[in-house]
């Protein structure tokens, strides 16, 4: 969400006679577009703008943009006097009169609403990426798990106008683009705060296969109470939409689960994971998992570890729990000690490895779907992904970037497989 955020604001930007540089030196204006999901995130934010500080002559103005933004919101004058402007996640709009305020004043401006308004214009955003593109469809949570940032920075979810959302859509596969990823903090809530719109995430996903020429449908996140069957009949049956589903289960001890606030248990989400192999059977799993929440017992990691073993996740994101200012957890002593929790997170991400490395074995051979995204960094092969968000690296020329390929998947090198196109082998074989 922050780097479709940043798209926009470079193509607000950009309207008014910008242009983007990589010369931070020179740059009359310096915006950072920050994230407080982990404290290490914002740590190295305040300890770069620390150091713009200690530059008594630059003369760029300095904005700070985001979640960070909407979190510490005017402290951050406090501890960075020189920063001339914060906005919140809600406000990008603002973004030029606010601009205008600190030009024309020369004094510190902020605007920080609780609430985002949707009167965005998203078809202003600079995208670099010719072939794969994120769109918004709903913007908050209200959820409120008890660790996360999310409903305090990004506030109340809502949902962007299906009408607007496949007329960004229609534009973009005009332009080229192939792939799509749908964005939200928990894109399954989508059109549930606008009943009168009569428009939940399955149905939207029903009217963007409609646009011709638009091959991947993506989307995330989800929170898994609102993964519904009508969602994974949209899946199955949905040719655009790539059968891969963010699925985060975070823990697999139901106390633990309780404690976050997830509101489901392990059971329930066990069901809903059955019900998706069973409804969509090639579909892949992704999830995040948090070790060493406050109070958690050995017994019960290993109930998360026995879990992530059974489930057998194509995609998963781990972490060490750290506090987050604001959140009801940080009221919590943060009681397991860095050591356990860093043995934790190593035992976690070995069996992670060894699942994933098994996975590879088993896909050698088979031949799937991909679509060519451009050039390697050294220009030697093709980068491409599969419709189960896996890399790919096959030889070819610039004219299959953009295109869906059959390949077939030869070797693989750390997480990346080697490929080749499989039509092409055929005719090869015609021709002998
Ligand atoms: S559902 Fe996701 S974004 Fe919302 S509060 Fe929970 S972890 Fe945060």
């Amino acid at each position: 969400m922050n780097e479709l955020d940043s798209e926009i604001m470079v193509g607000i930007l950009e309207k008014r006679g910008l242009q983007r540089t990589q010369d931070e030196e020179n740059a009359d204006l310096l915006i950072f577009n920050t994230c407080s999901i982990r404290d290490l995130a914002e740590r190295k934010v305040m300890g770069k703008l620390g150091q713009l500080g200690r530059h008594s002559k630059r003369r760029s103005i300095i904005g700070v943009t985001g979640c960070m933004a909407m979190a510490k919101k005017e402290s951050l004058f406090r501890k960075l006097p020189h920063v001339n402007f914060v906005i919140g996640t809600n406000n990008i709009t603002d973004l030029n009169v606010v601009l205008d305020e600190v030009i024309e004043t020369g004094k510190q401006s902020i605007r920080t609403n609780d609430q985002f308004e949707e009167n965005l214009d998203y078809l202003v955003a600079k995208r670099d990426d010719p072939i794969k593109a994120y769109v918004s469809i709903i913007r908050g949570c209200d959820k409120f798990c008890t660790y996360c940032v999310v409903p305090y920075t990004r506030g109340q979810e809502v949902s962007r106008h299906p009408d607007s959302i496949v007329e960004e859509c229609q534009l973009l596969v005009d332009k080229g683009y192939k792939e799509i990823t749908l964005l939200g903090q928990n894109v399954n809530s989508y059109g549930k705060d606008k009943p009168e719109w009569n428009c939940l995430f399955h149905d939207l996903l029903y009217r963007l296969d409609n646009i011709k020429g638009l091959e991947r449908v993506r989307f995330m996140t989800s929170h898994p109470v609102d993964i519904t069957e009508n969602l994974m009949y949209a899946i199955r049956d949905l040719p655009s939409v790539c059968e891969f589903v963010h699925f985060p289960l975070q823990a697999g001890s139901n106390r633990i689960l309780r404690k976050m606030h997830r509101i489901y248990t392990v059971e329930k989400y066990l069901e809903k994971v059955d019900l998706l192999k069973k409804i969509v059977p090639n579909a892949t799993l992704g999830t995040d998992i948090i070790v060493g929440f406050p109070t958690e017992t050995e017994e019960e990691f290993q109930e998360t570890y026995r879990l992530f073993e059974q489930i057998n996740y194509s995609v998963a994101f781990i972490f060490a729990y750290s506090p987050r200012k604001g959140t009801p957890a940080m009221r919590w002593r943060d009681d397991i000690p860095e050591e356990v929790k860093q043995d934790r997170l190593q035992r976690l991400l070995q069996l992670h490895y060894q699942q994933a490395e098994k996975q590879r074995q088993e896909m050698l051979g088979s031949e799937v779907e991909v679509l060519v995204e451009k050039f390697n960094e050294d220009n030697q092969l093709l980068k491409a992904r599969t419709r189960c968000w896996k890399n790919v690296l096959l030889p070819g020329d610039r004219s299959l970037v953009g295109t869906l390929q059959k390949v077939q998947l030869n070797g693989y090198s750390h997480q990346t497989f080697l490929a080749e196109i499989v039509k092409e082998k055929e005719l090869l074989a015609l021709a002998k």
